[in-house]
């Protein structure tokens, strides 16, 4: 579903909007906001709206101490939940003073931060607040509850979508396993929704963002599409029709651990040789190190010196720009392990449009033109078929959470 443009956006009433927000949430009823009622805050259908505002400009940036907000959110007291609050990020369509209409939180949930948004129905990301994503299952709920309450001081919402990295249930209200977090066959969905007292509903991160690609970026218009989200892996989702395929168990399309590379670097999935050990960001400082015994004036040399685990791929791709040997060959090498990748993919879902995304995407000049040569060279019938686009996504770290704030049902 494409968003109409400005002046063409058809009014929905309020109620109605909220109704269906409301409907999309298992075990929640649009005609009775139960949910909203059960924290003292009204009927959101009668109740008079506060226009969204931004938070002073001395607070951008500002760590918020979990005091009363995460009393409010059901935070043990004394719990350390740190929160930073942000200022206004991105604006897709909604001029400064147009009515927002309705508004959800979208939180993208990751192995280093969680950061939450609130995003109205045009896709526009009004206010932001992160944390830090802490090892402890309970210690993780308790930063997610703050990001949100904190929001919520200044907005009004009527849903919260989260976007996980991990196995999403086909009910979206489980998390039943992710590497890079605590869970492990976790009823995340209604722990939160029970101490926010609001819809909460859960969406796997590469989902989301095909999502919000979708509805507002770079996926727009696509009939099948497919996004691969490069960062510290590569996690893969694919739109058929704007519907997101999810395999007949939720967990459908994992591309990042398809093996490429039989024997090859050992995984945290438990095999080896899987794509993203070659194609994303961890890939990219490890092909640095391996790199750099033959290259000692690489300006890279010093600080593995120091720490190999301290070159991070962000630093090898800012090398890479720089101009260093050995980081533009790493770079290379990512370009190459893209396209091999993307001409299997291609091969199983034959898509009209590949998005790339995630954080290795923002060094998306750097290799996007070497991985389309090489998907092109060695995709199956190369030369005698039609081959996918390939873009980077236009949503950059928005996606996620504007995704996951789509995905309880905004939009
Ligand atoms: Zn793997």
């Amino acid at each position: 579903m494409a968003r109409p443009g400005r002046g063409q956006h058809p009014r929905r009433t309020r109620a109605g909007v909220a109704r269906r927000l409301l409907s999309v949430v298992p075990g929640v009823r649009a005609d009775r906001p139960a949910a909203r009622r059960a924290v003292g805050a009204g009927d959101p259908r009668t109740r008079p709206r506060r226009r969204p505002r931004r938070p002073p400009a001395r607070c951008a940036g500002r760590p918020v101490g979990a005091g009363g907000r995460a009393a409010h959110a059901g935070v043990p007291p004394g719990a350390h939940t740190p929160v930073v609050v942000g200022a206004r990020a991105a604006d897709r369509g909604s001029a400064q003073g147009d009515d927002p209409g309705v508004t959800a939180i979208g939180v993208d949930v990751g192995g280093t931060s969680v950061r939450a948004g609130v995003v109205d129905a045009h896709g526009s990301v009004l206010d932001t607040a992160r944390g830090s994503t802490p090892s402890g299952e309970a210690e993780l709920e308790d930063v997610i509850c703050s990001t949100i309450e904190t929001l919520r001081r200044e907005h009004e919402v009527s849903a919260v979508g989260l976007a996980v990295a991990g196995f999403i249930g086909n009910d979206r209200r489980s998390v039943m396993f992710a590497p890079h977090l605590a869970w492990r066959a976790a009823p995340v969905a209604d722990r939160i929704a029970s101490r926010i007292g609001l819809p909460v509903v859960l969406e796997h991160d590469a989902n989301a963002a095909a999502l919000a690609e979708y509805h507002f970026g770079a996926l727009r218009g696509a009939r099948v599409g497919l996004l691969i989200a490069i960062g510290t892996g590569i996690g893969g989702a694919l739109l058929i029709d704007g519907k997101l395929f999810r395999g007949a168990h939720g967990v459908a399309p994992e591309l990042g651990h398809l093996r490429l590379m039989p024997g090859g670097r050992p995984c945290p999935c438990g095999k080896s040789g899987c794509w993203e050990r070659y194609c994303s960001g961890t890939a990219l400082s490890a092909t640095a190190v391996d790199l750099l015994s033959r290259h000692p004036s690489s300006t890279l040399v010093r600080e593995a010196a120091r720490d190999s685990r301290a070159l991070t791929g962000r630093k090898v791709a800012a090398a890479a720009r720089e101009g260093d040997p050995v980081a533009l060959l790493a770079m290379a090498d990512l370009a190459k392990w893209l396209g091999e990748g993307l001409a299997l993919v291609a091969d199983v879902y034959d898509p009209e449009l590949i998005v790339i995304a995630g954080g290795v995407s923002e060094s998306g000049p750097l290799f996007l033109d070497d991985a389309r040569d090489r998907y092109r060279a060695v995709v199956t019938g190369a030369g005698h078929r039609p081959l996918a686009r390939l873009r980077i996504g236009h949503l950059g770290d928005d996606a996620g959470l504007v995704g996951a704030a789509l995905a309880c049902g905004l939009g």
